[in-house]
Parts: structure tokens; sequence; C-alpha cells
């Protein structure tokens, strides 16, 4: 069976939502019953995203296998309810490493080693790999970066190759853009669209379909004179203009025929009348739509400053709200600049401290889980917050003045959060924490069996540290307990106040797997346990 392929190129600029239209495509080629999965392409020279900070590019987000990859194989998670191994994240660094790699063990023996054929061949391979090893109906590959960039030239250049040698019944090229409109009422300008398409067309590309991002639905007048200039029909034109949540936007492209479209291009027979599955997502698109009923939870954390560097933990606090029939309304809290504000934090329902690293913000943080502590607030600390909240309980609660991660101070007397024993040796940084999935015991009689009703689980990981479990007696002694363990005990995973409200920090990472329709469990346990409160 040939896997047909759908090219998502972008124009115009960044932050159209390229992840989002590439999601929503697989979604409805998926709702159709096709085998379907999406690649990212990144074409930056980190070879992975584990190393960027979250405010420059957005969350890390961590796959079961481990991959500290770019935020948009989140996207197609949460869309597709389906695993995406890390493999589907493609950056330049690890085909150009490959690439060099093989040169060494004198692979390419006699060859002048090049970008064209080589690199673009080492694109090709991986791409044609996940779709014959995951034996594929379509496959999505999004290529990152905007047309034009020196950096993606040598994956539009495989992508183009790839079209030539499959043809156009096996390969179909979409390109994302922009129709501006300078006011309200105003006309929809077209001439971004026309560069963008005429710089896509410089490099070889004739793109099959053009999905143009608006505010308003794109008018007739526009969408004529796109198709025109891009050298396509009209019927090729889909205008993606704003809707209240991303998940509408596979109905936005449904409805304007992109699904039949699709088949009619590939030459595929047989699209099969999907009105189950189509029932099933309708529900939880609806059940995503905002309500009344408000739960208000602060998020204190490091990288607040942009909503998408904790996007899976603001995703999974909807999902939730939305089982219980309420809307989260989320506020982000600085955790640096919270000092002397701590008492605002009374205001409301739920607090919850998302991951982070390194000392700046850290006393913010080790104060907001004091407070919720202290307060009978209802409190999820996730990983940097489950660590925080042990030596916020060290300094408050046991005493031990100067508790710390060594993370944040290597040389605190009462190291409550210390290395993984099995870092101390490590060099490189990247790649390189306790990452992807685990088991987890639960123990009976907790909150935590209460909330995933199973002894085992298996949960994200994405950490350096963890509870020193010297420390273990002196904080159970003051009614700090530890519900989950890992590594036949080596490492603690859930803690728990008992006599609180509501108290749970985790040391894995609940929202890489939480799906709309299928929240994560404690992320539904403390969205209730706020909402009650
Ligand atoms: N900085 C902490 C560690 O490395 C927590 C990491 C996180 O929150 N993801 O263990």
């Amino acid at each position: 069976m040939q896997t047909k392929f759908i090219f998502i190129t972008g124009g115009v600029m960044s932050g159209l939502g390229k992840g989002v239209i590439s999601s929503s495509i697989a979604k409805l080629l998926q709702l159709s019953n096709q085998k379907v999965s999406c690649v990212k392409i990144d074409p930056y020279l980190n070879y992975d995203a584990g190393t960027m900070n979250p405010i420059a590019h957005g969350e890390v987000f961590v796959t079961e296998d481990g991959g500290e990859c770019d935020m948009d194989i989140g996207n197609y998670e949460r869309f597709l309810n389906q695993n995406i191994p890390k493999s589907h994240n493609i950056t330049t660094a690890q085909i150009y490493s490959s690439v060099i790699e093989a040169e060494r063990k004198g692979e390419y023996l006699g060859a002048c080693v090049q970008i064209i054929p080589h690199v673009t061949d080492a694109i090709k391979n991986r791409i044609r790999k996940i779709a014959k090893d995951e034996n594929l109906d379509m496959l999505v590959v999004e290529c990152g970066g905007t047309v034009g960039d020196i950096e993606s030239l040598p994956f539009l250049e495989a992508l183009r190759q790839m079209r030539v040698e499959d043809g156009p019944q096996t390969v179909l090229f979409v390109h994302v853009t922009l129709a501006p409109s300078l006011d309200v009422v105003g006309e929809q300008k077209t001439k971004p669209t026309q560069h963008s398409v005429q710089e896509l067309r410089r490099i070889g590309i004739q793109p099959d379909i053009l999905t143009v991002r608006c505010t308003t639905p794109l008018q007739d007048v526009a969408k004529k004179k796109i198709a025109l200039f891009s050298n396509v029909s009209v019927n090729d034109v889909f205008s993606c203009h704003d809707v209240p949540s991303i998940f509408m936007v596979p109905q936005t492209l449904y409805d304007q025929g992109i699904v039949d479209l699709i088949f009619k291009k590939f030459a595929k027979v047989g699209l099969v009348n999907a009105s189950a599955n189509w029932d099933k997502w309708d529900s939880v698109v609806k059940s995503l739509q905002p309500v009344d009923n408000k739960v208000s939870i602060a998020m204190v954390g490091k990288y607040v400053t942009l909503a998408d560097s904790y996007v899976s933990v603001n995703q999974a606090l909807v999902h939730a709200g939305a089982k219980i029939g309420k809307t989260v309304s989320i506020e982000w809290i600085d955790s640096e600049t919270l000092n002397g504000n701590i008492e605002n934090l009374a205001k409301f329902d739920g607090i919850l401290v998302p991951g982070g690293f390194g000392v700046r913000g850290s006393e913010g943080i080790i104060k907001t889980a004091n407070f919720a502590r202290e307060k009978n607030i209802p409190y999820l600390g996730i990983c940097f917050g489950f660590q925080l909240a042990a030596v916020a309980f060290g300094r408050h609660a046991c005493n031990f003045d100067d508790a710390n991660s060594t993370e944040i101070a290597p040389t605190t007397k009462h190291p409550i959060i210390d290395l993984l024993p099995e870092q101390k040796n490590v060099s490189n940084m990247g790649g390189s924490l306790r990452l992807g999935a685990n088991q987890i015991n639960v123990k009976e009689n907790s909150l935590a069996h209460k909330i995933y009703k199973s002894n085992l689980i298996t949960k994200r990981h994405r950490h350096r540290y963890e509870i020193n479990k010297e420390y273990l007696g002196d904080l159970t002694k003051k009614g700090m307990s530890f519900s989950a363990e890992s590594d036949g005990g080596k490492r603690m995973e859930i803690l728990e106040i008992p006599s609180h409200k509501f108290y749970l920090g985790v040391q894995f990472h609940p929202e890489f797997s939480s799906r709309p329709g299928f929240p994560e469990a404690s992320f539904e346990a403390f969205v209730r346990a706020a909402s009650n409160s």
C-alpha cells in the first residue's frame, strides 16, 4: 500500500496556526477512517526542543518514548487522540548528524557529500520510513518556518522531489497563508498570499490547496483573486477564519469540502460515510465550549509571559473543566514578581504550579505551595511544583529553615530535593533528563489511588532532580504522605497531605496525556476539588 502524503507549508509569517491546520486536516482524514499520523519538521539547529526556553518557542512536549518535542506534537496527539513517537519531530540537526555520521562510517565512499542529494535523501528516507513502519494510509507533514527562510530550503527541496518521484496522486501540497484586513469591515488583502505562493513556485512547488487565515470568512472576491494569482482553482482555496476554539477548525474546513477534494486529488475511491465518528467528535468539541459556570485557577509559574509555554497544562485544565460542565478560567501569575502579593492567591478556587527549571522565580513558588497548604486551597503541583511543595513543607512544617532543592541552592543544609543519583556524572544537558513514560506504583488508601483507581499507572517524565529519600521520615512525620513510587521504590512520584482539602504533587507530567473528552485523572480531580471549594 502506498501512503499518501500531505505536505503543509507556511507563508507570509509565522504564528498562523499551521499546526492547528495540519492537525485539523489529519483529524478529518482520521474521521474518514484513514490510518493517519502527523510529522513536524523543525528546521532549526537544535537537535530537539529540549534545550530551548519555552518563552522563545513554546512548551517542550514530551512524548511517551521520551522525545522532547515541538509543541505541535502535542496538538497532533490531542486532535488525533493518539500517541505520536519522537521520530515524528524531524530537525535539521538530526538530519545533518545522520548524514555526517554516515559519511564518517564511509557509507558514501568516493562521493562528495552534498545537500542535494545526500541531505535531501536523508529527509525523504526519514519521512518514508515513518509511513512504511506505521503502515499509514496518509501522513500529514508540517514543515516549520516560513517559505523564503534559508533554514527550511533543504526540507522543501526534499518534499518537492517526493512529489516528482511519487506523483500528484500520492503527494499534495497545502500552503497556509494570511489575508489581512486593515479594519473590521475592510477589504481582505491578497497580496501577501500572492507573494508567498510565488516564493513557493520559485523553488519548484506549486501548491494544490491554499488555506487562508483571516479574521472573518474569506470573501469570494479575495478567493478568486488568490486562485488566479496562485495558479489553482477557486475550489482549492479554503477560508480558515477565526473560530472560538481550535477544535472547530476541522468542521470549518470540512464544510468547505476539503475531504472530498483531498480524496479526489489522490484519486482515492471509497470515501466512507463516517457519521458515527463525527458524532463522537462533535460531542467532544461541543463539551469544550465555554459556559457561564466558572472555576478560577491561579497558575503560578516561571514562563507565564507566553501562553504557549504551558499549552498542555492549559489544555488539560480545559478538558477537566469540560468533564464537569464548567469552564476553567486561568490566571497566569509570574512567580518571580509574586512576593508581596501572595494574599491575592486567596481569591482563587485552586492553585496550580507547573514544571520549571532553575533559580529564578523559585522562592515565589515555594511561598505559593506553602500558602495553598496553610489556607487549605486545592493545590496541584507538577514536577517543579511537586518538588518545591516538598521544600515548602520542609521549611514550614518541619522547620528546616534553609530547606531547598540542590538545583536552586547546591550547598543547602537540607537538600530535600536532590539530583537523581544516575545524573551525578551527566555533563551534557541535551536529552539527558529522565524522560518519557515510566511505570508508577500507587499505594492503596490514598488520594492518588482514589484518583487513578489503579495500583499501576504509566506517566511521562522530564526531570533531573527528585525527592531525597533521607527526608521521607521527617516529612511524613509532619503529615505529608508519599502515595506513589517508581523504579522499585527508588523514587517518589506523588505526594499528598491527607488533612488538606486537596493537596497533590506529582513528579511526572500528567498534562501530556490529557486529551479532549478524556481528561487526565489528576487534573479532573483537582478541578473538581477546586469547583467544590
Ligand atoms: N527542574 C526540575 C528537575 O529537573 C523540575 C523539572 C520540571 O519541572 N520539568 O527535576
